[in-house]
């Protein structure tokens, strides 16, 4: 296995500190890496780069290479099961099994060879470092771990730095409060939903969350964690700091904020980012979104070149303050392509509907319906609030999303609570209509 690299200002000192030219010739000599060994070894990768000249000598080059979907992921495992031709090495190399959490269509199975599997610990292990994790801390993780992918690596990492590492699969939501109160973790890993829900938990059960020894949390599975007013609500009621981090199981954990907490930075070490229009398929420029193409450096048994990750970001031409050569996505991951609808001419992300919600603490739970009335796809709000955080609520997304949104209160305690993925997201939309006004992009969703 690789040796683990536990220097966590490695990014500040050269080559990759000495600037942006430095991180592209790298990048530009990984690329070429990773294509000629597809062009050379995996099957899958031999069809999609036939009539490509490689390797790549300027990048202007990079156009030529067609990108790669997760329906043509999906396809290619059905017509060569179970694992498809992009798990091109021989079977025995591989040593890990996950699989995609198919909260749409079916799951897509992934592996990892050991070098693999170590590569997605490093990445985790910069996640946590900026994070300021140390080997002093105690960290939670309140996950079922099964074979979605989702902590896996995240507690790979946290051994590696040296933390002592709690699983927090197989409990009860009460359960796992009380045993990290019980332990003293100082580090909790979840998705946003999540903490917010384990602080309601708190709160019914009478237990004091401020009073915890947990000082940093690290959320994935969703971007909440980068809506100012959902980081603010943990924030406040965890009485830490939460940080957002962005990974998928087929690409690898690509994204982390940093101190400052603007958005996230694509590791650019490990991942070449680009940002397109959906349609075009060009690149957008600086202020406008588009959607987060990646490219994966250390995934050797299982590599996506211009994966079209479906995750809609702002395209931004500088930096992050902090320093960071990389890419940088200002709020995170804004949207999911193929959850954007059209609602009267307005496009509509579930993420800007949770980010006016979630300024408003005492909503306790909340749902986005789409629906049908009239022939015209209509949207309403669901909300577990009192009557009078209703009516404000209302004139808030009016404002916000520049849309009458009809705002509904329901009992609380009536809507669904989410461990991983939260879905949020109710359509009762005929499926014509939902062809008509929404996915963006031409592939299912990707986790
Ligand atoms: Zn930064």
């Amino acid at each position: 296995m690789k040796a683990l690299s536990l220097d966590a200002d490695a990014h500040l000192r050269p080559p990759y500190g000495s600037g942006v030219e430095v991180l592209r010739g790298h990048q530009f000599a990984e690329l070429n890496r990773v294509l000629m060994e597809a062009r050379e070894h995996n099957p899958f990768y031999q069809e999609k780069l036939a009539g490509v000249k490689l390797p790549l000598q300027r990048w202007e080059d990079l156009a030529q290479v067609p990108f790669t979907t997760k329906a043509e992921l999906v396809d290619d495992q059905q017509r060569f099961p179970p694992f498809g031709r992009n798990h091109y090495l021989p079977e025995h190399e591989y040593v890990q099994y996950h699989q995609t959490s198919g909260t749409k269509g079916k799951p897509l199975k992934v592996l990892d060879t050991p070098e693999s599997w170590a590569w997605w610990r490093d990445c985790w292990v910069e996640v946590l470092q900026t994070a300021g994790v140390t080997r002093e801390d105690r960290v939670f993780l309140a996950f079922s771990f099964g074979p979605f992918i989702g902590f896996w690596a995240a507690y790979a990492a946290a051994e590696a730095i040296g933390a002592l590492v709690i699983p927090g699969g197989g409990q009860t939501s009460l359960e796992r409060l009380r045993l990290i109160l019980e332990m003293r973790a100082t580090v909790l890993l979840c998705t946003p939903s999540y903490a917010l829900h384990l602080a309601e938990v708190a709160a019914e059960n009478g237990l004091d969350l401020k009073s915890s020894a947990v000082r940093v949390l690290i959320h994935a599975g969703e971007p909440g964690a980068s809506i100012p007013s959902v980081r603010d609500q943990i924030d406040t009621l965890w009485n830490a700091r939460c940080y957002d981090h962005s990974g998928m199981t087929e690409m690898g954990a690509y994204a982390y904020a940093c101190q400052l907490r603007r958005g996230l930075h694509v590791n650019e070490r490990q991942f070449f980012a680009e940002i397109i229009d959906p349609v075009s398929g060009d690149a957008v420029p600086p202020g406008q979104t588009g959607e987060l193409v990646l490219t994966n450096f250390g995934r050797r048994g299982y590599p996506l070149i211009r994966y079209r990750t479906g995750d809609i970001v702002v395209a931004a031409d500088q930096p992050c303050p902090c320093g960071r050569p990389f890419r940088f996505l200002p709020g995170g991951v804004v949207g999911r392509s193929d959850d954007m609808v059209v609602i009267r001419g307005v496009n509509i992300f579930p993420q800007s509907i949770e980010a006016i919600v979630r300024e408003f603490s005492d909503v306790r739970e909340f749902r986005i319906v789409y629906y049908t009335e009239e022939q015209m796809p209509q949207i309403k709000v669901q909300v577990e609030a009192d009557t009078q955080t209703v009516g404000i609520l209302g004139r808030r997304l009016r404002e916000g999303i520049g849309l009458r949104i009809d705002v509904e209160p329901v009992e609380p305690g009536s809507l669904p609570r989410f461990e991983m993925k939260a879905r949020r997201v109710l359509d009762l939309r005929p499926q014509t209509q939902v062809a008509a006004s929404g996915p963006l992009a031409p592939q299912d969703g990707t986790d």
